[in-house]
Order: C-alpha cells, then structure tokens, then sequence
C-alpha cells in the first residue's frame, strides 16, 4: 500500500495550458438532489466547477431548478423526468441526495443500462444498489464507487475492523473491476491491484455534505480526461487538503464544507 504526498499528487496533476477553452476540460453531468436534498446535489455541482470542468449540468427534479439557479449560476441543468442522453457527457456522477425512492431507483437503473465509460457512485446510489446488488455488478469497468464505512458494510455485509473492510475493498474491486474509495479517517484507495492510503483531511469533515463535495471533485477530474484511478486518488488528496487550508481561518468545529470548496484554489497552488 502506498501512502499518498504531496510528491505522488503533484507528479499525477498536470496544468490546464494557456490556449485551452472550455471543450478542452470536459463536460460533467452530476445526477443529484431530491426534494429535500437539493443542498448535496449544489454541493457537489460547486466543488465539481471549483475543481476545473469545462461545463457541469445538473440532472435534478424539474420543481427544484430554482434553487439551483439561485445559488450556481454557473451550472447548467437538465430535468430528471426528461428523455436524458447520458453519452453525451465526458463524466458521469450519480447519488449525493437523490433519495432511494422509486424514482431514484429508475434513474440509476437507466444510466446504469445506458452507459458504458466509467461513472461516480456514491451516497443513494449505492444505497439503492446494497438493496438491488446486480446493479453494482453491472456498473461499467473501471467506476468509481465513494462508500463510507456504514454504505461500503451495507453494501458488501459488516465487518469488525477497517483492517478486515480494506481487505474486503481489494478482494471486491478485483472481482467487480471498480476503484473503491472507502472514506473516513485515512481514506483508502483501491483498483484490486493497487492500493493508496491518504494522508491529508480532517474531523472538520466529519458532516454533512463533505462526501458529496468529494464526488463533485472527482467528477470534475475524471471529466478532465484522468484515468479513474487517478482521478481518485487527486479527488481524495485535494479534498482533504483544502480541508486542511480550512483550519488556517477555521476550527473542526466551525468548518463548513462551503468553506472547504473554497479553500480548492488554494490546495490547487498548493499541488502545481
Ligand atoms: P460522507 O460521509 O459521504 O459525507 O463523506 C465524508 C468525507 O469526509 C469523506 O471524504 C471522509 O474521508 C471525510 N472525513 C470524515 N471524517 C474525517 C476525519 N475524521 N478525518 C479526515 N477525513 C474525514
Ligand atoms: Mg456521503
């Protein structure tokens, strides 16, 4: 197992050149949100344009747009009962705040059977999956899956130890062909063959809305053309790096994740 620095970040980054434009950095579609839980989905939309993605549209429920539009101007929308054409987009996320409903669940199985490059999953998402496990089964190669220790043991069954869940993270991304992110203290990366632990982050994160804000990160890099793995292991390090910029101005206490995603500039300095 690799520990993840500062080193390994800034080898893995590479720097938008000076005559890109906004084609050049991907277009990233984000399904999130519900009718209660529009602040996951403008949560992970923000740190997903914060973290460099050309364009980021928001797959959310037609009667919830206005929050959306009030709060980030900047991302485009499209309406979850709406005919979607999920190809179209450089990378796909799905699950901060979609709620595990019937019709959450019909979302996740239409993407799920309409793509084929890999996606990010997390929070609902693989709620409704620990539930409808085939679906994990057919997530494209190479997805990214985002569990905190109560999703991944919901998913893939308890364990006593995170000793024993990381053994059960590697054996489970081999055979499923996924990159498994399992969050917490010290997150851990792994694609079956590789494993990384992270070094940066802290319990200022420990609420509400900082997985999410991950998810939009990794999103944002995946669309930027990184390799899923890469894309992982750059979300996870940055996240916590910002996180940790965070405790110049704020405590554990106080931090707000809002406050991390606009900490993202700094860590990018921090990474070139
Ligand atoms: P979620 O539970 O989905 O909101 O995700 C929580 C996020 O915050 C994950 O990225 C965790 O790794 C991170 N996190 C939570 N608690 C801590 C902690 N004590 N130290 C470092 N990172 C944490
Ligand atoms: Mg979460």
């Amino acid at each position: 197992m690799t520990k993840l620095d500062i080193n390994i970040i800034q080898k893995l980054f590479q720097k938008r050149l000076p005559d890109s434009h906004k084609g050049s950095h991907g277009h990233a579609l984000i399904i999130a949100g519900s009718k209660s839980k529009m602040g996951a989905a403008i949560i992970c939309a923000k740190a997903c344009l914060r973290t460099g993605a050309g364009l980021v549209t928001l797959n959310i429920p037609k009667k919830e747009r206005l929050a959306v539009f009030t709060a980030i101007p900047e991302a485009m929308i499209e309406f979850r009962e709406d005919k979607n054409n999920f190809g179209k987009y450089n990378a796909v996320s799905i699950g901060p705040g979609i709620g595990t409903d019937k019709s959450a669940e019909n979302i996740l199985k239409l993407l799920i059977s309409n793509i084929k490059s890999p996606i990010v999953f997390d929070a609902d998402a693989l709620n409704i999956s620990a539930k409808n496990y085939d679906l994990v089964y057919r997530l494209p190669e190479n997805s990214i899956i985002t569990p905190h220790i109560k999703e991944f043991d919901r998913l893939f069954g308890n364990h006593d130890s995170e000793t024993e869940r990381r053994q059960t993270a590697t054996t489970k991304a081999k055979e499923l062909q996924l990159i498994i992110v399992l969050k917490g203290y010290k997150t851990f990366i792994t694609d079956g063959e590789k494993s990384f632990e992270n070094s940066t982050g802290n319990s200022g994160l420990a609420k509400g809305g900082s997985g999410d804000a991950l998810t939009g990160i990794i999103t944002a890099f995946l669309a930027q053309g990184y390799e899923p793995l890469q894309a992982a292991i750059l979300g996870v390090y940055l996240h916590g790096l910002a996180a940790d910029i965070t405790l110049e101005t704020q405590s554990t206490e106080s931090m707000l994740i809002t406050d991390v995603i606009e900490n993202l500039g700094k860590a990018f300095k921090k990474i070139q």
